[in-house]
């Protein structure tokens, strides 16, 4: 490791300890940037990099509710604060038994960079609780949420911290947060952003991420003359992203042929059409079901406990979680004549499998970059808001689809090397930094 990178890591482990996710991305991160920050000096003496590393505010609750049963329960709540040098803090709420600090904390310092490179005003923020949604009815679900936005209400605000959805929170959970937050503010304003289309939310929001991840994916295989026509695609996870991003390769030609979720994947290799497609919406998103149900409706493979690494394609497009490629995984990838890796999901590939794409050179668009377009989407739910008008499906996709090409050119502008290979992992990263760094060298010490 660069001793300038090892320098400033052992500072971020020993005021941030046991924050594994959160050294992992903020090494990523370091690694882009410091040497480009040794030819910029100014943002060195600014210590803009320490100061990013820092969360502007975190915030942490108790989440009492009431199950079925009459009993008491109690979760842990969090929002990180993270930046808000070029907009209020904007970024998702996660549900999942997993949430930590640590996870926390990681989603909300890569969302800071990923936010800039929208091209909109917005900060960086992430929040969520340990709270499983699996098995729970939606009274339970209901009250959970919100329990959760009699605090969270006390801190954001449609001009402060606008959340959003992310792992284990959708429509419906949403929905809640923002009944609750109206009851208790009196106010109906743009505080949440992926809200239903009757009360306020954007067309085009749910299918952002899902889109935006293979619009990228588009742009990057255009730089070598190609096109998703006839290509093999490996999907990971089947929830929101997953689903999206399978409707938008199948509208571009491809054929995805597996989606999986955290207990196996499914392999269909005649392609998961719209009419299988719309079966994996009902199981997943209504039945809250398994994705083993797809393999014996349809009578294809599925693997207990697998990930689809090991199967043959084109592009692969990791949309579950983080750490879900690994080194062994990503070098079988490329064997099998795998080039092109879009990341709907955040930090899915550990930095061992990074390094495995960086050195075939193959495409890979880091989730940063990738990923952005659901956060773009809630930038244009935000305008809409503010504006008080709805725009058409069109008018969003169009703006969607200008946003990733954009992402994709400033990755192109800051990541490209001599010999002419594309480093999108620098391009996110210096692309998206510049533009917090000026607005902070502006702000002062703050
Ligand atoms: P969903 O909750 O809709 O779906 C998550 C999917 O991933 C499910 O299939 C789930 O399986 C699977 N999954 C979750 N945790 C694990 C795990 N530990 N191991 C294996 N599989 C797992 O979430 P989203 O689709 O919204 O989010 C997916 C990823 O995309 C996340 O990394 C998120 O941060 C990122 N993202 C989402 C955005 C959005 O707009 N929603 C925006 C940008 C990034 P199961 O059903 O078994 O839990």
């Amino acid at each position: 490791m660069d001793p300038r990178v090892e320098q400033f890591m052992a500072q971020i482990i020993a005021k941030n300890a046991n924050e594994n996710e959160f050294h992992q991305a903020v090494q990523e991160v370091a690694e882009s940037l410091i040497p480009y920050i040794e030819e910029n000096p100014k943002y060195k003496h600014a210590k803009v990099l320490e100061r990013i590393a820092e969360p502007e505010r975190v915030i942490l609750f108790r989440v009492p509710w009431l199950d079925d049963k009459g009993e008491i329960q109690i979760n842990k709540g969090y929002r990180i604060e993270m930046n808000s040098a070029i907009g209020p803090y904007k970024g998702g709420l996660r549900f999942h038994p997993t949430v930590n600090l640590s996870i926390l904390k990681f989603l909300a310092f890569e969302q800071v960079l990923k936010n800039s490179l929208t091209t909109l005003p917005m900060g960086g923020g992430k929040g969520g609780s340990d709270f499983d949604p699996k098995g729970k009815s939606d009274n339970e679900v209901m009250r959970f949420c919100q329990s959760f936005m009699t605090e969270l209400c006390k801190h954001i605000g449609a001009n402060t911290d606008i959340p959003a959805g992310d792992i284990g929170v959708g429509g419906r959970e949403i929905g809640y947060m923002f009944g609750q937050y109206k009851r208790i503010r009196n106010e109906f304003v743009g505080v949440l952003t992926g809200k239903g289309i009757q009360y306020g939310g954007s067309v085009i929001r749910p299918e952002a991420t899902g889109y935006g991840a293979v619009y990228f994916a588009e742009e990057m295989l255009k730089t070598r003359g190609d096109s998703f026509k006839g290509k093999v695609v490996t999907v990971s996870g089947s929830g929101n992203v997953a689903q999206y991003a399978t409707e938008k390769v199948n509208e571009l030609g491809g054929k995805v042929v597996t989606v999986s979720d955290s207990a196996g994947f499914i392999h269909d290799p005649n392609g998961i059409d719209s009419e299988k497609l719309a079966y994996i919406m009902e199981l997943k998103n209504i039945k809250r079901g398994r994705i083993k149900e797809y393999a014996d409706q349809y009578g294809c493979e599925y693997y207990e406990g697998k990930r689809p690494w090991e199967i043959k394609c084109d592009v692969a497009l990791p949309c579950a979680t983080q750490n879900e490629l690994n080194e062994e995984e990503a070098k079988v990838l490329v064997a099998n004549g795998c080039f092109v890796i879009s990341e709907g999901a955040n930090m899915p590939s550990t930095p061992e499998a990074v390094e495995v794409y960086i050195e075939n050179k193959i495409l890979y668009g880091p989730g940063k970059a990738a990923n952005a377009g659901g956060v773009a989407v809630s930038g244009l739910e935000m305008s809409q808001n503010s504006l008080r008008l709805s725009w058409t499906r069109e008018e969003v996709d169009q703006r969607l689809h200008q946003i990733m090409k954009d992402i994709h050119a400033t990755c192109e502008k800051f990541g490209k090397d001599s010999s002419g290979f594309i480093n999108y992992v620098n391009g996110a990263n210096i692309g998206g930094f510049v533009k917090v760094a000026e607005a902070m060298l502006a702000q002062g010490a703050v």
